[in-house]
């Protein structure tokens, strides 16, 4: 840049602006251990897909629909990023939806706050209700969904979206507890734990024998939990007791991933914390606001996309996710 141009762009800001991205840019991984370095390059970078977003959520790599598929909670529509990495509205409004995933055949099944149900798109564009009600009575405002290896939906059902009217409607919770569902394949709805105060993210483990589940209590409650459980799957039809995974002491974490050789991710105020299965702390993919979701995708399966406030984010590791989340 010569010193006219550098005058000119100074006096317009696009200097400021420039140095701004580049610091963007730069490397904000934590090692707290050396192991993570088998996760992810020193040198890799996160790279920002999007940032027009109100808060971003559900990220989920459906190639067969376009691209990354995202839920823009606060906005109430869902986006989706292309493979030349254009970005437009895929379902608007979208009933404030939240959490994504694929089921076995591929359709995008789609937790909604203000629906207060699960849905399932269908080739036609058309929507399928998978699950409203249980025992008679709405569900609270479900958030996030996962696949697990015999084809049954999970979800969670904590209360954001009947709290929070930003992402929803606030509503009096009719059901008297937070739960953990499944969805058989067959349809049948079924509750599978109230142990968490507020469960929000899941992910099972590459084998389907655990499950882990975020627990976001201390977003409504200082003293709330601010943890990752997991629970034995056993048959993939009923959960043993809960036990401590890991816990933050700022934030909460939120969504969560797994990879194909059982680390956990987990989308935390202060970025993505990756533990080892045993629940030591490997390190952090800092993000500058609190990451909200995180999935794998990407051709080869190793990219990692990260749902943080207003922006959509990508980084690339040495490792691919499970498949399953
Ligand atoms: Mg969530």
């Amino acid at each position: 840049m010569n010193r006219r141009t550098f005058l000119r762009q100074s006096a317009l800001g696009l200097v400021a602006l420039t140095t701004a991205r580049t610091a963007q840019a730069a490397p904000i991984l934590r090692f707290d251990d050396p192991e993570f370095h088998a996760v992810v390059d020193p040198a890799a970078r996160v790279t920002t897909l999007y940032d027009g977003g109100r808060w971003c959520e559900g990220p989920c790599y459906a190639p067969r629909l376009g691209g990354l598929v995202f839920s823009d909670v606060r906005a109430n529509r869902m986006m989706l990023i292309g493979g030349d990495g254009t970005v437009r509205p895929f379902r608007d409004p979208s009933d404030n939806a939240n959490g994504n995933t694929l089921d076995g055949q591929g359709r995008l099944v789609t937790c909604e706050h203000r629906g207060r149900r699960v849905v399932r798109a269908e080739a036609d564009g058309t929507l399928t209700v998978l699950a409203d009600r249980y025992e008679g009575k709405p569900l609270n405002s479900p958030n996030d969904t996962a696949l697990a290896p015999d084809g049954a939906i999970w979800f969670t059902d904590p209360i954001f979206g009947i709290s929070m009217p930003e992402e929803g409607i606030v509503r009096t919770p009719e059901q008297a507890a937070r739960r953990v569902y499944r969805i058989d394949p067959d349809g049948t709805l079924t509750g599978m734990s109230d142990a968490l105060d507020q469960p929000n993210g899941l992910a099972f483990s590459p084998d389907g024998r655990l499950l882990y589940v975020s627990d976001t209590g201390g977003s409504l409650n200082p003293e709330g939990a601010r943890s990752v459980s997991v629970f034995p799957v056993e048959k993939g039809r009923s959960l043993g007791a809960p036990r401590p995974f890991a816990t933050v002491e700022t934030g909460v974490p939120d969504g969560l991933a797994v990879d194909a050789e059982g680390r956990v991710y987990a989308a935390c105020g202060d970025g993505v914390r990756v533990f080892r299965p045993d629940g030591r702390l490997l390190g952090r993919i800092a993000t500058a606001q609190e990451a909200a979701n995180v999935t794998f995708g990407g051709p080869d399966g190793r990219r990692l996309f990260i749902a943080s406030g207003p922006a959509l984010m990508a980084i690339d590791l040495k490792v691919r996710g499970s498949g399953r989340a």
